[in-house]
């Protein structure tokens, strides 16, 4: 037996998902044992494997007989940090409403109602609204989760929005990427070419200088940013080193996802109106492919995403919830609900996006996958084999999450 010590060992789980293999093979591993140490994996394996190379004598045990180790889920896309939310909007649409209806009753609709209330906001508010929905999320198995800015749409407030998201990491145990999206759409009181002179010019500077995202994101589609106006505000990102993805194709194809293609970006968002021959340019490149079936369940999109021909063709694909106030959900297992009956992802497609394919969307190699030297970011589902995830409907599954080798959520 060896002399080191591990903190945290995960007993005889009826199978653990390393997420290791190709397409379609999870590298389940039947009544498995895994060791952790200081927040990392050091061992995975059969009992006997285990014991063989760590001390466990001082170790927390957890009994996982049973039931499935996997992953923490990696939400790839989110615009978590909004104030209030457009319920009236989505109780009124459910019925079909004319839209003429809604303006009738009074109902403000769209995302510039959320801006208006965002930019308002206290932000001691804003950060607890949005603090609750990420303890949501991690109840229901996301350890990781991306955060967009672009309710703001002026300098002042679309930092506001980074801060909060930055003190969201450090106030829960999630870790919070950041996106600049002030591209998320246009401002009341400039012109289109105004608002881009300030994001290039003032916005993108500032947000890099602070260190307060990642990446940087736009709208490309009709009636929001063009092409062309998006490659000139993504290339200011990766001067100020902001790695760009893009929202694409989500009502149009007006070039978006060739974009990606061209930039070879970190990842293309949505994909409704892709055309097959960009799908097959874009899987001869690294760029992700995330996919939100809640989405266009929420907003009652009339042309599906085509995820099988993405798959087929050997997209990389990840899927995210969207979380937004059009999209409102914490929840990563109702996408995986939606993505294999309405979408046709295998089961093991639909968990291995929602896992490595979320990692990889947002350039993390250090998780979405159980194995050595990884973090110990990790969920235990309360069910026999993996194919409940995506049987079980609309029910939260998970019992216990381990952020970092600590527990952080147990039933
Ligand atoms: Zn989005």
């Amino acid at each position: 037996m060896s002399e080191i010590k591990v903190d945290l060992v995960i007993a005889n789980a009826a199978e653990a998902l390393t997420i290791s293999g190709k397409q379609s093979d999870l590298g389940v591993i039947r009544n498995a044992w895994i060791a952790v140490k200081d927040g990392v994996i050091t061992s995975i394996g059969s009992e006997r494997e285990v014991r063989a190379s760590y001390d466990i004598s001082e170790a927390k045990m957890i009994n996982a007989s049973g039931k499935v180790v996997a992953p923490g889920f990696v939400d790839s896309h989110t615009h978590l940090v909004f104030y209030g939310s457009r319920v009236e909007e989505y109780a009124a649409k459910v019925t079909g409403i004319n839209p003429k209806k809604l303006e009738e009753l009074g109902i403000i609709t769209g995302p510039n109602r959320t801006v208006e209330l965002t930019r308002e906001s206290p932000d001691e508010e804003l950060l607890e609204q949005a603090k609750k929905r990420m303890l949501t999320m991690l109840e229901y198995g996301i350890t990781t989760v991306e955060s967009k800015s672009g309710y703001g749409l002026t300098t002042e407030s679309e930092i506001k929005i980074l801060e909060i998201s930055r003190k969201l990491g450090e106030e829960t145990p999630l870790d919070v990427l950041n996106t600049f999206l002030g591209a998320h759409g246009f401002p009341e009181n400039k012109t289109k070419e105004e608002y881009i002179e300030e994001i290039i010019n003032d916005m993108i500077p500032k947000v890099a200088e602070r260190g307060l995202a990642e990446f940087c994101d736009v709208w490309c589609d009709d009636g929001y940013f063009t092409a062309e106006e998006s490659k000139q505000i993504l290339e200011a990102g990766i001067k100020h080193g902001l790695k760009p993805k893009i929202h694409a194709d989500a009502y149009s194809y007006i070039g978006g996802s060739d974009l990606a293609a061209e930039m070879n970006m970190v990842s293309v968002d949505h994909m409704n109106f892709t055309p097959e021959e960009v799908m097959d340019r874009l899987a001869k490149t690294d760029v992700t492919a995330v996919l939100m079936p809640a989405l266009d369940f929420a907003v009652g999109h009339k042309r599906p995403f085509q995820a099988r021909k993405m798959l087929d063709k050997g997209v990389k694909v990840a899927l995210a919830t969207d979380l937004c106030p059009a999209c409102y959900t914490e929840s990563m297992q109702f996408v995986i609900n939606l993505a294999c009956r309405l979408y046709q992802f295998s089961v093991e497609e639909a968990i291995k996006a929602a896992t490595y394919g979320g990692a990889k969307a947002l350039n993390l190699g250090d998780r979405g996958i159980l194995g050595e030297g990884k973090i110990a970011d990790i969920q235990i589902w309360d069910v026999p084999s993996y194919k409940h995830i995506a049987y079980h409907l609309g029910t939260n599954v998970v019992e216990t999450v381990i952020k970092d080798g600590k527990v952080v959520i147990t039933k």
